[in-house]
């Protein structure tokens, strides 16, 4: 399933011709996934040292996951901030916030050096509430940030919030003005020609079908075998087919759509440069304009993949057209009608606490992973590139002593039990944001089972 996102990129990119793996190959590094994480990683790695033989396999094309198909809200890392300093000390907390704030930069920088058509637009994001009850759970954020001397986040009022983004469903929020909204395909698919341009190997429609945890690794795809010093796993979701990974983290899919190009509707209501909104529910909803004047929004809480089977979910959304319209048009009424040009779906991959985990394989010390960016991975990827590259360069640094490198642990059961307790949670975390916006309590079974939800990365 190809978002709209990706398909227009793919469409810009027409000369880029898939090159398959066939045939043996030795490199330096072997990355395997080609979204931000894979693809940043690759670039970083060849900036540090231009002489490494990178190659990127990917068995589909880059920026066939996560990376093709998000809303594009590059968001800073602040929110974390607690819990980052809880996992280690102020300073190494501060350390990831920056680097979030410099990725964000980061993406601005090389789309303009490179021609990446990345529509960086810098209307920020606007984390609202859509009912009394999900109001106002920021104030101890706010304070927190103070703390830090964090100050880009402000407080908006609803005729506030009215007049930013010509919504009146937010009854109150608070404006992360450090945030920007990209064009997530046409990053994912330039990150690719950079990459190739610093002499990156990049082989598309290449599956890897087995890792194998010798010395050196190895990984086994359908026509050819990589030897690699290192290996970096850049699987996102699809990190549940590792089993050292699996316990560490759950998969749940958003579904997303977006409308054909309204740009003289959105100028009519307020809402077409306007900063993107998203809301408090857990299943988060979220709704921006885009810079040709479409609206492109998310709802999560999708399908609930099986194990590893999430190309099984990929077939469509779990919503119908009709549900994901009644989302966009809770944001602006007026739209309902408009004409949609594709609704797709895809995975978002959650560790407990929310936070991305970095690290080893227990197996084997020479292949190293990132994944679990819970929801928010288009800033985060670019800090974990700094984070993989010096985990394969065996460095001991400020990055490999992030406390995003950690342990994995057992915070998810094994199946079936995942999956049935899974639904037991989606049921309650629907049941909560439902009774919510109808000012009444969840109850005592709902209460039970909130407490096995995986936390977002940001407060609700
Ligand atoms: C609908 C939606 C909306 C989102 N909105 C936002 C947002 O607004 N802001 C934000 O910050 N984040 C958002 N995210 C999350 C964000 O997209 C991800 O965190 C980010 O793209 C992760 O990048 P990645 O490179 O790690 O993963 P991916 O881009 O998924 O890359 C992993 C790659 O691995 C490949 N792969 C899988 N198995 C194999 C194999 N066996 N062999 C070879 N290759 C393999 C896949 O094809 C894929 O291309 C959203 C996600 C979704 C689904």
């Amino acid at each position: 399933m190809r978002s709209v996102w990706l398909t227009e990129a793919l469409k810009a990119d027409r000369g880029a011709a898939a090159t398959p793996l066939d045939g043996d190959l030795k490199v330096d590094v072997a990355i395997v996934g080609g979204g931000y994480t894979g693809l940043w990683t690759a670039i970083e790695l060849k900036s540090r040292d231009p002489s490494l033989d990178v190659a990127v396999i990917e068995r589909d094309v880059c920026g066939a996951g996560g990376s093709g198909a998000n809303a594009g809200f590059a968001l800073p890392m602040w929110l974390q901030l607690p819990t980052l300093e809880r996992m280690s000390d102020t300073a190494r907390a501060l350390h990831i916030g920056r680097a979030s704030i410099q990725a964000i930069d980061d993406i601005r920088t090389v789309s303009a050096e490179h021609g990446i058509d990345a529509q960086f637009s810098a209307a920020n994001t606007l984390w609202g509430a859509t009912c009394e009850r999900q109001s106002g759970h920021w104030d101890r954020m706010m304070t927190l940030m103070e703390a830090f001397q964090v100050h880009s986040y402000k407080l908006l009022d609803r005729d506030q919030i009215r007049e930013a983004t010509g919504s009146d469903a937010p009854v109150a929020g608070v404006i992360d003005t450090a945030s920007a909204m990209i064009h997530p395909g046409h990053l994912v698919r330039g990150l690719r020609r950079v990459a190739l341009s610093k002499g990156v190997r990049v082989h598309e429609n290449t599956a890897m079908t087995a890792l194998g945890r010798t010395s050196p690794p190895t990984v086994t795809t359908p026509r050819g075998r990589v030897t690699a010093r290192k290996v970096v796993l850049a699987l996102y979701g699809w990190s549940l087919s590792i089993p050292e990974l699996r316990s560490s983290a759950m998969v749940m899919f958003t579904d997303a759509a977006m409308t054909k190009p309204i740009p003289g509707k959105l100028e009519e209501i307020g809402f077409r440069n306007a900063p993107g909104l998203t809301d408090s529910r857990t299943f988060v909803e979220s709704c921006r304009p885009t810079a040709d004047g479409r609206v492109m929004w998310t709802k999560s809480g999708g399908w609930l993949p099986y194990g590893d089977r999430l190309d099984a979910c990929y077939r469509r959304t779990f919503r119908s057209e009709d549900e994901l319209r009644d989302v966009m048009a809770a944001y602006h009424p007026s739209l309902r009608d408009v004409a949609i040009e594709g609704a797709w779906c895809g995975p978002i991959d959650r560790t407990m606490n929310g936070l991305p985990i970095f690290g080893r394989l227990p197996t084997c010390r020479d292949i190293v992973f990132g994944y679990g960016y819970s929801g928010a991975g288009v800033a985060p990827s670019r800090v974990g590139s700094h984070i993989l590259a010096s985990l394969v360069q065996d460095l001991d640094d400020a990055w490999t002593r992030s406390p995003l490198v950690r342990p994995l642990d057992r915070s998810f059961p094994p199946e079936p039990l995942r999956w049935i307790g899974g639904q037991f949670v989606k049921a309650a975390i629907a049941r909560k944001d439902r009774h919510d916006h109808e000012g009444r309590d969840v109850g005592p079974i709902a209460r039970f089972w909130l407490r096995f939800k995986p936390a977002s990365y940001k407060p609700s």
